[in-house]
């Protein structure tokens, strides 16, 4: 490769930072991330941030390659004829290849009153928010939350084993994405940690207070700390940027992650989408796609054809507090079975994974500066 080829990569998430690491090992390749942070959030351990048991926070000096140069700031347009990202504090950033990896943030629920009143816990600033609230409000004191998904569990679980006093609302079934015989040992773990399960099909809730939430069924349930678990949304940067978008609004890309109508954008994580091989909003994912988003642009500038993205699942591991968990196997699919883990091997078969995946980006960073020291 002669020439230099400049790459920015907009979000530094697993995604994003997976697809700097593996870009950055090219010689030739100059990568930059636009992340809002100055550090890395462990997402996967926000409802920990909550009660304090792990920070969620890590330097990027230990995650990305020292060669990979780090913009704090936010995109707020791509122009894609031009090849340039703008940005919130001024200025504009141009690129050969760029890697759209925006993730996922909180749901807008269309329930009133949710939007004032409940917390979120999908990012560090509403996790944040979500801490100070816990703090002020006395251990007696009724949290809710709202959505008995995997963070929804999760967090109930955690906060519950921290001595809240805990009720989950699942609107429909508790763990919609389990299999059903997994159920099982996930209720109990709940029960044995006191948390309130409000399971069945009238227990969605219609509206949120301050210090309520009314539930279909016309129960209204004392909250103190409300928060609101249910679905992720994407932000709309490709979408107010003029990129095609699904109803989601995740960038519509082909299986090699290639944005339909421009070859020189590239997708990874949660914020893109392949039509035909949907994937769950997952770290797991997300830390597959980066590295693939990467494999695209360098055979591309190499040029070679790029390869449709091949995906692996062995399956989903909740913390349920410290001291449990479950880990439900998958096929290679993601497709659930009925194998699981639970207690405390479950428990720590999660801290493994979520270990594992910081060391995944440990020693993607440490490729990329060796290859720079080299260089
Ligand atoms: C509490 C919780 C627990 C979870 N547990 C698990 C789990 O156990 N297993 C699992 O697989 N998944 C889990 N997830 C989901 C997982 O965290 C996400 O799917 C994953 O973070 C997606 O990675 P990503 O790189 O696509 O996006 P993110 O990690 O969200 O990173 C995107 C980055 O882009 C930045 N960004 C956004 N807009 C802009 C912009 N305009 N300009 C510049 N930067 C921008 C964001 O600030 C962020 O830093 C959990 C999520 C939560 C909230």
């Amino acid at each position: 490769m002669n020439q230099n080829v400049e790459v920015v990569v907009v979000g530094g998430g697993y995604g994003g930072v997976t697809a700097a690491n593996s870009l950055a090992q090219q010689k030739g390749v100059s990568v930059t991330v636009v992340n809002p942070r100055p550090d890395f959030v462990e997402r996967i351990r926000l409802h920990q941030f909550v009660t304090g048991s792990d920070d969620a926070v890590e330097g990027f000096g230990r995650v990305m390659g020292r060669n990979v140069r780090l913009v704090v700031d936010t995109v707020t347009l791509i122009d894609a004829a031009k090849r340039q990202v703008a940005l919130a504090q001024g200025g504009t950033i141009s690129y050969d290849y760029l890697v759209y990896a925006v993730g996922s943030g909180a749901s807008a629920p269309d329930v009133p009153g949710a939007a004032e009143f409940a917390h979120s816990i999908s990012d560090l600033e509403g996790a944040e928010r979500l801490r100070s609230a816990l703090d002020e409000a006395p251990d007696s004191a009724p949290v809710t939350v709202i959505g008995a998904g995997p963070t929804g569990l999760e967090t109930a679980a955690e906060l519950a084993e921290a001595g809240r006093k805990v009720t989950l609302v699942c609107g429909t079934v508790l763990g919609p994405s389990l299999h059903p015989r997994v159920r099982r040992p996930v209720s109990r773990r709940l029960a044995k940690l006191g948390v309130t399960v409000l399971q069945g099909p009238r227990t969605r809730v219609t509206e949120v207070t301050r210090d309520s939430v009314r539930l279909d069924d016309g129960r209204e349930l004392p909250s103190s700390v409300t928060i609101w678990t249910a679905g992720f949304s994407i932000p709309d940067l490709a979408a107010r940027s003029g990129l095609r978008t699904n109803a989601e609004g995740r960038l519509v890309t082909d299986t090699t992650l290639t944005y339909v109508d421009d070859e020189r954008i590239i997708a990874a994580g949660d914020a893109g989408v392949m039509p035909d091989h949907p994937f769950r909003l997952s770290c797991q994912a997300a830390t597959q796609l980066g590295p693939a988003a990467a494999a695209t642009i360098l055979r591309r500038i190499a040029g070679k054809k790029a390869t449709p993205v091949r995906m692996f699942f062995g399956g989903q591991c909740l913390s349920l507090g410290r001291k449990g968990g479950v880990t439900q196997f998958s096929y290679p699919n993601d497709k659930v079975n009925a194998l699981s883990i639970s207690g405390r091997t479950g428990a720590g078969v999660k801290e493994i994974a979520c270990v594992f995946t910081l060391n995944k980006l440990v020693s993607g960073a440490r490729k990329a500066t060796s290859r720079a020291v080299r260089a």
